[in-house]
């Protein structure tokens, strides 16, 4: 944190007249804001709030109480002789009033000649455009694994036991990513029921990062336990992510090699695409976030933004994790024009995190056509691979077909080249459908299925790809000029 702090007293010794700290993380704030002024002497910490008004100052305490004009005339007035860092808690919701962002642009002229800062802090804000220019943002990134040991020292010190190394080592690591209050809060449980901390905490902090996201709007926890086993066909593609996740070892790191960062997967409905997010998943062993993209959107203009950053550090907390955003055209495809440019913003931040990121976050994206992608997504480099999840061949509808008949039915061995010659053009999830099917027709005469049920159900199944033909042919035209991977092994 060294560096942050270095970063806010430049800020302040800048006369910087107004700062908007970027995180929920209000008594963390607080806590480094002292340290600021101690750091920056004679300068003090102030802070106010709605009910309890002024705190910190001896001459002044409880003024503005609900009041929150009051606090902005009293640091306009105040002489330069006090220099003063005036933390204004919640007043992201006041800034709102006319009035009140009147006084805000005024002071922001007013508090470049003085040595007083106006501090702001809130995760979840979109500044009236008119107060943009007067404010300069801070990032305050989650606890770094120093602050967190510190941290955890501490609290173990002050239940009168200490941890061992390891043990210490161990909950730092597993902590990272969650809030100073949410370590807090986990040990606290801790405390309460063992009277210290120590290893079996590992799977409280585990669980409380899982409740955090599912605290989240846009974030969910799937749970799965799909194993590539579980698909048929798509070989190159199963391949390749063997290579990938020897990729996430140390050995792969002192080999050189970088940390794996995503794949993405396009291909018509029901090919596969979700099924493999969660093989990824589930074969890595590694929790399986997924995104919705729809909701990263909905509701007031600008949130998007704050949403997408929130769930960035929510997913970066639970590295190694995979993180999926799912149908990743339906959200990025947005026309600038009619969304005031939200998509685009939002787009380039996740472009901008995963050129940067150092996390061991892998994001499988998922896309039923190129049309509506940027063409900032597709470029090479983006991801680590771009797959087109084709229709089935002959073979793949073989092992589809196979497949699904032994998880429901495994003690029978079918002839099955009659129903594959007539599934042509019927992706997995159509194959799925028609083995359903087909057992719905012999379980009616109580008895076991036979290829004629499945030809019968494939008969009367109409794929998706004779209703979708046109989106599948350019589909194919566009990934035939080299720019993605066909998933299965082509056989010619
Ligand atoms: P969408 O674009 O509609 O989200 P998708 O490509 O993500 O579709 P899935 O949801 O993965 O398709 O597929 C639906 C179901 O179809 C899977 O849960 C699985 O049961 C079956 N399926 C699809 N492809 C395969 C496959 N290659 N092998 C085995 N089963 C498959």
């Amino acid at each position: 944190m060294q560096y942050w702090d270095d970063h806010l007293d430049l800020l302040i010794r800048a006369s910087t007249p107004m700062i908007w700290i970027r995180s929920g993380e209000e008594e963390r704030v607080e806590v480094l804001l002292e340290s600021a002024a101690t750091r920056l002497s004679p300068r003090r910490l102030a802070s106010w709030d709605y009910i309890q008004g002024l705190k910190g100052i001896l001459n002044a305490k409880g003024l503005g109480t609900r009041q929150p004009m009051a606090v902005l005339e009293w640091i306009q007035n105040l002489d330069s002789s006090n220099p003063t860092i005036l933390l204004l808690k919640d007043f992201h919701r006041f800034c709102e009033d006319p009035g009140i962002a009147r006084m805000l642009r005024n002071l922001s002229g007013h508090l470049r000649q003085q040595p007083h800062t106006i501090v702001l802090c809130s995760a979840l804000w979109t500044p009236p455009s008119d107060l943009e220019d007067a404010l300069t943002i801070l990032d305050l990134p989650l606890p770094q694994e120093p602050e967190l040991r510190v941290l955890l020292e501490n609290i173990s010190q002050a239940s009168g036991s200490s941890l061992e190394n390891d043990v210490l080592e161990e909950l730092t690591h597993a902590c990272t990513g969650l809030s100073e209050a949410r370590v807090r809060q986990v040990a606290a449980r801790a405390l309460a029921q063992r009277g210290k901390l120590g290893i079996e905490d590992l799977s409280e902090v585990l669980a409380e990062k899982r409740q955090t996201v599912a605290r989240s709007e846009v974030l969910e926890y799937c749970e799965t336990q799909a194993t590539p086993a579980d698909i048929g066909g798509l070989d190159a593609l199963k391949k390749w992510l063997d290579q990938r996740h020897q990729a996430f070892s140390d050995e792969a790191r002192s080999f050189g090699l970088p940390l794996p960062r995503g794949v993405l997967l396009i291909g018509p409905q029901g090919t596969g695409k979700s099924l493999t997010a969660k093989v990824i998943a589930h074969s890595w062993s590694m929790p399986l976030l997924r995104l919705d993209v729809g909701r990263l959107f909905a509701g007031l203009v600008g949130a998007s933004e704050a949403r997408t950053r929130e769930t960035i550090q929510r997913a970066e907390a639970m590295a190694p994790c995979v993180l999926w955003i799912d149908e990743i055209d339906k959200g990025f495809g947005g026309d600038a024009r009619s969304d005031g440019g939200t998509s685009q913003r939002v787009l380039a931040n996740v472009l901008t995190w995963m050129a940067e990121k150092t996390s061991a976050v892998f994001v499988v994206a998922t896309a039923n056509g190129v049309e509506r992608l940027p063409g900032e997504l597709l470029r090479k480099g983006r991801f680590d691979e771009i797959f087109l999840l084709d229709l089935p061949t002959d073979n793949e509808r073989f092992s589809i077909l196979k497949l699904h008949i032994q998880q429901r039915r495994p003690n029978i061995n079918l002839p099955l080249s009659s129903v594959v010659d007539r599934t042509v053009g019927f992706s997995g999830a159509e194959l799925e459908q028609t083995v359903i099917e087909g057992m719905h027709f012999a379980f009616a005469e109580r008895r076991e299925l036979q290829e004629s049920d499945l030809i019968l159900a494939a008969s009367q199944l109409v794929p998706l790809s004779r209703t979708a033909k046109e989106q599948l042919t350019s589909l194919k035209q566009w990934s035939s000029t080299g720019r993605a991977r066909p998933a299965s092994i082509q056989i010619n």
